[in-house]
């Protein structure tokens, strides 16, 4: 019998009831308890929905208040000193969100010994997803001791509701390589100290009633380092060794096990689970290598993405599998990967344009994905005759859909040239061009772009979307808070002013509602990190531009003022990157149309007069694969959808990008290559050590290197900005460097702004009298 499996589900709930709970909770609105009752109610409803499904696998301890890392972290004690935990007994929730979001100062965190300053750990992105995970501070004095069994507790609830549950661990291989290793350890000669705790929560699972336990080792679809392999080795002997009674699924996802799959295959595991979306090809290596008795999880239902699945074609990959050794092959279907990164239920999805609806599919509806494909290999394809000729009458749909193949976009795509993607000379004449044009001190000063998102902002442009405020009347509002905006930066001495972005809700957001092809979610919700989440846009179709963006907005801004207005734009990578991408064509053809439609603003705003436009970036460094043999390709045709969007102009007008939350050192070739004649980037609070990989490259083109740290609430005086800014200047030639914040301003005060640009100005006078 094959096994419909699932590996994990998304813990922010349908309604968003974590989020809800976990912020009431921070502010002292909610007890412990109801919080705790929260989460207990949310993980009942999704083993409900799970066995409704029809998922015989159902994951648990897969939920996390935070972070799972965070989570697998306290259970196992690594965690630094200095939060209130003295090394033995279960970490109270003070702790856990003292390492989550630094301490705050709380009468629990003064009773739990929390000192104020506590910060929180570091947090970085979960592989290639927009996942965030609390980076564990491991070392040479970790106690590593099992603190609690969030598993075993996972599983005993589930025992109590009549589920026997599959619990979920990082593996210990994979949890040590994202860790962070503190005094130069590597964090791999830890694993012996880390085993028995490991092998303690086995015991405790296997105690609970559990028969199969599910470890992701999703460290093993990447570049593996030095040692990585013999840690493997003994780690999973150990793991086997800990309870042999329980039957260990290996997990691995987000790509293909490539040269690491014979390892996988013999580490003493009971089954392993392939990512067969992101790599199908691997399918025959696995059955090649896979012993007699190991079972194979497929991979089949794409958890990364909201479209529905090809059943068809998932069923023929499960049945290769199937019918290899003569029909013997242990199996279970499953989704790629955990489902945490796909919204809850499209059923709550009632304004969405129906024939779209139809081919999309959340975490519920790729459970029954999962369900039908382990059926129909057991039953044959009659027994799901049903869903399977519906799977193919929606994939026909959406091939043969107008929307989705606009020929006027294909046709200009076609068209494109290499020359499209190139400036008419090198930075060196165009830096004079501008030069003349612009007219702007050494050291010019701007900011990111975004200004306050204030209450009455926010408020105004909700008014407007729910049609309480008419057209001319919320224009009036957005032209007065830019002309309040352009005032003030006229007076205090900015050099470059911004309109200030208070028309867009969202970087990406904004110019997807203007752009055809893409489409919104009311409840699309994908938890990025702790109470965060984002609910991103989905292509589903070509895309185009049918009218300007942003030039209403620039334009006016540029006629209240003589000084050069930057114009405000999001890049093509960015726009693609916190998008769901339509599957059907290539990442990069999708890209490329995005391109075009931002090359089309570029001009327009160019023609206007805003002589200088800048195309955020932010997300370009995100892109990169996972594997480094992939990298090339990835920054060929991203480098080449930058320059696309932005090469239409004249010498003389002047391209910023902006790029916030990147290391540079790999990229600075692609970055130099996408040529923009300025880039910004975040550099206070690394105290530009950022700055290392353009100087080390001789990073030819101008730099903006951030001096004051927006996501501080503190405020830099002009001497700390100056010295700050003295670190770029002793690297990098002075008639190259601006000055500017890290990023936009939109998440700060007017307060906080409002003194940190008049710093930032002030020390652009102390710089330029001491030049
Ligand atoms: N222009 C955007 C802003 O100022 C850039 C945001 C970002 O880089 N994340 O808000
Ligand atoms: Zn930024």
């Amino acid at each position: 019998m094959t096994i419909a499996a699932n590996l994990g589900y998304p813990r922010i709930g349908p309604r968003r009831e974590l989020k809800t709970a976990l912020e009431a909770f921070w502010a002292g609105r909610m007890p412990e308890n109801e919080l705790l009752d929260t989460a207990r109610a949310l993980r009942a409803g999704g083993r409900a929905v799970q066995q409704a499904a029809g998922i015989g696998h159902i994951p648990s301890g897969d939920f996390a208040l935070y972070d799972h890392v965070l989570q697998t972290a306290c259970a196992l004690g690594a965690i630094p000193p200095g939060y209130g935990w003295n090394g033995e007994g279960p970490v109270t929730l003070a702790t856990l969100f003292a390492l989550a979001r630094g301490a705050r100062g709380t009468a629990a965190e003064r009773d739990a010994g929390i000192p104020a300053e506590a910060p929180a750990l570091e947090m970085t992105k979960w592989f290639d997803t927009n996942y965030h995970y609390l980076v564990p501070r491991v070392g040479t004095g970790t106690p590593f001791r099992l603190t609690s069994n969030p598993w075993a507790e996972a599983v005993a609830e589930g025992m109590a509701t009549g589920c026997r549950t599959r619990p979920v661990l990082l593996g210990p291989v994979s949890f040590l390589l994202l860790s962070k290793a503190e005094d130069g350890v590597n964090p791999l000669a830890l694993l012996p100290k880390l085993l028995p705790a490991y092998a303690a929560a086995l015991r405790g699972i296997a105690d609970a009633g559990a028969a199969w336990v599910q470890i992701d080792e999703p460290c093993l679809v990447t570049d593996l380092p030095v040692g990585a392999e013999a840690a493997y080795r003994q780690a999973f002997r150990a793991l086997a060794d800990a309870a042999p009674g329980l039957n260990i699924l290996l997990g691995t996802y987000f790509g293909g096990l490539r040269e690491n799959l014979p390892l996988a295959f013999a580490l003493p595991v009971a089954g392993v689970h392939l990512d067969l979306v992101r790599a199908p090809e691997q399918l025959d290596a696995a059955l090649e290598v896979a012993g007699s008795e190991q079972w194979l999880s497929l991979g089949l239902v794409d958890g990364r993405n909201i479209w529905r699945a090809d059943l068809r074609v998932a069923l023929g990959l499960a049945q290769r599998a199937a019918q290899r050794d003569g029909g013997a092959r242990r199996l279970m279907v499953a989704p790629s990967c955990s489902l945490l990164h796909v919204p809850h239920d499209l059923a709550m999805e009632e304004a969405l344009e129906p024939a779209l609806r139809r081919r999309l599919a959340f975490a519920n509806q790729k459970l029954r994905e999962v369900a039908l494909l382990a059926r129909g290999l057991d039953e044959g394809e009659r027994a799901i005759a049903d869903a399977l000729s519906e799977s193919d009458r929606v994939v026909g749909e959406r091939r043969a859909d107008p929307r989705v193949h606009d020929p006027a976009v294909a046709a200009r795509l076609a068209a494109a040239t290499p020359a499209m993607e190139s400036r008419a000379h090198p930075y060196a004449a165009r830096a004079e061009a501008q030069r003349a044009r612009l007219g702007l001190p050494l050291f010019p000063v701007t900011t990111i772009g975004s200004f306050p998102q204030t209450e009455a902002v926010r408020k105004a442009r909700a008014a407007h979307a729910k049609g309480k405020l008419d057209g001319a009347a919320y224009e009036a509002e957005m032209e007065r808070l830019i002309a309040e905006s352009v005032a003030w930066q006229e007076e205090i001495g900015v050099d470059v002013p911004v309109h200030g972005e208070f028309e867009r809700n969202d970087m990406v957001k904004y110019f997807g509602e203007q752009l055809a092809g893409y489409a919104f979610t009311k409840h699309g919700w994908v938890q990025s990190y702790g109470s965060r989440c984002v609910a991103p846009p989905i292509i589903w179709g070509d895309v185009s531009r049918p009218a300007p963006m942003t030039l209403r907005w620039s334009r006016y801004a540029q006629s209240l003022t003589q000084r050069p207005m930057k114009g405000m734009l999001t890049g093509p990578v960015t726009m693609l990157q916190w998008s769901f991408v339509r599957d059907d064509i290539p990442r990069e053809a999708v890209c490329r149309q995005i391109a075009l439609a931002i090359r089309d603003e570029v001009r327009d705003l160019e023609e206007a007069g805003i002589p200088i436009i800048q195309i955020d970036e932010p997300a370009f460094r995100e892109g990169l694969p996972l594997r480094a043999a992939d990298r090339d390709d990835y920054l060929r045709w991203a480098v080449a959808c930058f320059r696309l969007s932005a090469a239409g102009v004249r010498d003389e007008t002047q391209i910023h990008t902006h790029m916030c939350y990147s290391e540079f050192n790999d990229i600075i070739g692609a970055i130099a290559a996408m040529d923009a004649d300025v880039i910004s980037i975040e550099t206070a609070r690394s105290r530009m050590d950022l700055l290392e990989a353009f100087t080390h490259f001789a990073y030819p083109n101008e730099i903006g290197p951030g001096v004051w740290d927006i996501h501080s609430p503190r405020v830099p005086d002009a001497a700390e900005m100056a010295s700050l800014f003295r670190l770029a200047l002793a690297k990098l030639p002075p008639e190259r460097l601006w000055l500017n914040p890290d990023c936009g301003c939109k998440t700060r005060g007017w307060a906080e702004v409002k003194p940190a640009v008049e710093n930032l100005v002030r020390a652009a006078r102390v710089l330029r009298a001491e030049a």
